[in-house]
Order: C-alpha cells, then structure tokens, then sequence
C-alpha cells in the first residue's frame, strides 16, 4: 500500500517533538499532545503511526524513548547515509558547513563542482573534486544521496551525471523539475533505465515564498497547516 508523502513528512515533524520532549525529560506523551505540537489532529497522528506498527498502549499513550527509537527506524535514520554535494557555490558552502546533518548519520563524503575557483578548494576537510571525476569517486565510495545546488539551467545535466554514477537519491535544492530521463534521448517519456528506483526530493525556497505571498493574500483559503 502507497503512503502519502505528508504523512512522511508528519512522521518527521514528529520525531523532531519527541527529540525536543527527550531534551526535556519528558518520557510519555500521548497522540492528542503530539497532535497539539504538530498542529494536526489526534486522528492524524494515530493514523500516520498506524501506518508502521503499534507504538503505543490504548490508554496509556507512547513512551518518548521508544516512539523516537521506532521512528528513526522506520525513516531509516538508524543507519549513516554518504552524502555528496554537487556545486559548492554559495548554496553548496552553506549546507557543507551547516552542523545539522549530524544529528543522524547523514556525513559529507565528497563535494563537486566544475569551476577552477571552486575545484581543490578545501571545504570541512574535503576537497572539491571535478565533476568529471564523480564516476570514479562512486565506485570507490559508497554514495546514498547527492544534493544538487547547481543554477538551475545545470540541473537536469548535475542530476544526470549522479544518476549515471549509480546515486539513487536526489536532494534537488534548484528551483527546476528534474526530469528522470537522459536529455540525449529527450523524446523518451519513459523511465530511462538508469532512473528506474531514483527518487528526487526538491526543496524549493523561491516556491515557499510565492506560496507565502498567496496565503498571506488568502488566508480563508488556506486549509490545515500541513507540516
Ligand atoms: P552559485 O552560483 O553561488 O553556485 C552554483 C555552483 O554550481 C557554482 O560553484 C558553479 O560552478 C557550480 N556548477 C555549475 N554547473 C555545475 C555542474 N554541472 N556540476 C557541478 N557544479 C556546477 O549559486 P547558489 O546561490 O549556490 O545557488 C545554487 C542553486 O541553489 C541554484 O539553483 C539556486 O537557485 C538555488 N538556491 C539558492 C539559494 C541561496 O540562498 N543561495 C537558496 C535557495 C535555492
């Protein structure tokens, strides 16, 4: 059965109130209080829960170790994912240098990029390679996951360049749709093969802030908050 990707997204929102409700000593809680975090029902969380198992006793509600234990499994943050970063212009820098991957076993094995300012430069004790050379870094380092922060005119070429290197997951943080195909083929509507099983995320800040401009013109129209 298909999983709605809000409520992926709620699953996080979750753990992040229970890594909180830990920090505070907190060690029960019930759906209505993660729901009154969350800003969602009480309906909503037990639901999500439900997707995954039976976390909690009727009545009694869940135990903040183990609820957070059991969502860090079911994320798969139980396990270190091997990261690459590919341009490391302003956006790239910011996330290399930015500490909050850590808190799970997310770790930046190698950063790319083409620009001859960019390339060798030393950035958190690893040095930017060439893009040309991302093949060969892949077949030596297990890769999970590769960020691009590239201009978006880049993108679907930086995307295919990590598809060809076997990357299976994309962080695309360029506002553009990356298309799962080759563009040396651009009237194929399949899957090319090599995309089949990649999956690409796109944090769009520009699309936040155009969204925000609607709401804030419309707020009647906005439905639940959706964290
Ligand atoms: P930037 O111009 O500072 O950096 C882009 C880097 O990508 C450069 O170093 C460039 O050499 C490199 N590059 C270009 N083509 C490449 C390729 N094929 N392979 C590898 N590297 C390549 O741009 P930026 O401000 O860091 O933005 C990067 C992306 O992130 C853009 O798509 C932008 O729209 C998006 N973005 C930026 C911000 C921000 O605050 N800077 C915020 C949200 C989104």
């Amino acid at each position: 059965a298909e999983i709605p990707t809000a409520a992926i997204s709620r699953l996080v929102t979750y753990l992040r109130i229970l890594e909180h409700l830990e920090l505070q000593d907190v060690s029960r809680t019930s759906s209505n209080d993660l729901a009154d975090r969350a800003g969602v029902s009480a309906f909503q969380v037990r639901k999500d829960l439900a997707y995954f198992g039976r976390f909690g006793t009727r009545g009694m509600g869940y135990t903040v170790p183990i609820l957070k234990r059991e969502l860090v499994r079911v994320l798969g943050l139980n396990r270190s994912w091997n990261v690459v970063i590919v341009g490391m212009g302003r956006l790239g820098q910011a996330i290399a240098n930015y500490p909050g991957a850590s808190d799970y076993q997310f770790q930046y094995v190698g950063l790319f990029d083409v620009s001859p300012g960019v390339v060798g430069q030393q950035v958190r004790g690893l040095t930017v390679g060439h893009m040309n050379d991302l093949t060969d870094f892949t077949r030596t380092h297990a890769v999970d996951m590769g960020f691009l922060a590239v201009p978006p005119e880049r993108a679907q070429d930086a995307a295919q360049a990590l598809v060809d290197a076997g990357v299976k997951g994309i962080l695309n943080f360029a506002p553009t749709v990356i298309q799962p195909r080759t563009t040396e083929r651009p009237g194929l509507q399949d899957l090319s093969d090599e995309w089949r099983g990649v999956i690409v995320e796109n944090v769009d800040f520009l699309a936040g802030m155009k969204r925000l401009a609607f709401y804030i013109l419309n707020p009647h129209l906005k439905d639940a908050p959706a964290p």
